[in-house]
């Protein structure tokens, strides 16, 4: 069955923008995964079709009407009851891979895009919806964290990346960053490989990639370290990618 994603946004020609290019672009052609766009706007009731208003209590700026984003989900929850909807929102939970991985193996996603002020709370009581934030920062609305979301999935789809390996070896899979990645040609501006990645002793390479995971980890997210604690897994060695040279 495809894995099929629905947008609720008020842009629906920001997609699939860049998830028509590339590994995401391919595989949609290709019917691996498909991709719905509904108009929250045609969820309105008014003459207008307005979706916001002034916030209670004042200040700046619009709030998205819960009615009116309750309709959108209706519509889209009656078509995929099994599918979970994610609302775009800073004051989500952070996006993981551990939450791309259970949303790729599930039935697809449904995604809810804020813009202005953001939704009227009550929406997240009235609804079963999952806040998710993508990251400490304010974008100008959720199209683009939706295409976070949907990009991370998509490539973890069957069929959708070269190796199948290569997902489980990468960042943040068992708690560490990914070793470093190097290429030809083998000197650059005086800068060479490390000698040990062209010694062709795999459990030597093995070795050395595991501990520069958990050295960069160390420097660059020590936070990472603290979080998974115990439960992290050993650190991504490469090993099984010895058969790609
Ligand atoms: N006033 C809000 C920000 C609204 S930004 C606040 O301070 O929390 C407008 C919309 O952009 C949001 O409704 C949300 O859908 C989206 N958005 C902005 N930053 C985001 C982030 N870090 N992660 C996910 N969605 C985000």
């Amino acid at each position: 069955m495809t894995w099929e994603a629905n947008v609720l946004t008020l842009y629906p020609d920001m997609f699939p923008g860049p998830l028509g290019q590339s590994l995401a672009g391919r595989a949609l052609g290709e019917g691996l995964w498909s991709l719905n766009t509904v108009q929250i706007r045609d969820f309105a009731a008014d003459k207008h079709r307005s979706v916001d208003d002034t916030p209670a209590g004042g200040g700046a700026g619009m709030v998205m009407r819960a009615d009116v984003l309750a309709r959108a989900i209706d519509h889209v929850m009656e078509r995929c009851p099994a599918t979970p909807v994610l609302a775009m929102t800073p004051r989500g939970k952070p996006l993981s891979q551990a939450l791309v991985r259970e949303l790729a193996a599930g039935p697809g996603v449904s995604i809810l895009c804020g813009r202005f002020e953001g939704m009227d709370e009550r929406l997240f009581e009235g609804r079963p919806l999952l806040p998710i934030s993508i990251g400490d920062y304010v974008l100008s609305g959720g199209e683009t964290a939706a295409i976070v979301v949907l990009d991370a999935c998509v490539r973890l789809l069957p069929g959708v990346m070269g190796a199948p390996t290569s997902g489980e070896e990468e960042s943040f899979e068992a708690g560490f960053l990914e070793y470093p990645h190097y290429t030809r040609p083998f000197e650059w501006e005086g800068r060479t490989i490390p000698e040990v990645l062209r010694s062709g002793d795999h459990a030597k390479i093995a070795a050395w990639r595991k501990a520069k995971a958990v050295e960069d980890t160390r420097s660059r997210r020590p936070d990472l370290i603290e979080r998974h604690g115990d439960a992290r897994r050993t650190p991504p060695s490469g090993a099984q990618r010895e058969d790609e040279g």
